[in-house]
């Protein structure tokens, strides 16, 4: 299930878990989807999922 992924986000100090509720934009791209998730810590964490 692709919605179970999970991923962390990438500012240093902070390691909060990212989810749908974090989700802010996702592009489906020739190389795979691109998610980018918004952390409550302000930070921008794209991920790529294949
Ligand atoms: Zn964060």
């Amino acid at each position: 299930m692709l919605d179970d992924l999970r991923c962390a986000c990438d500012a240093p100090g902070c390691d909060r878990a990212l989810g749908d509720d974090q989700l802010l934009v996702r592009m489906v791209t020739a190389a795979g989807e691109r998610r980018a998730y918004e952390c409550a810590c302000g930070a921008v964490t794209v991920t790529v999922v294949r």
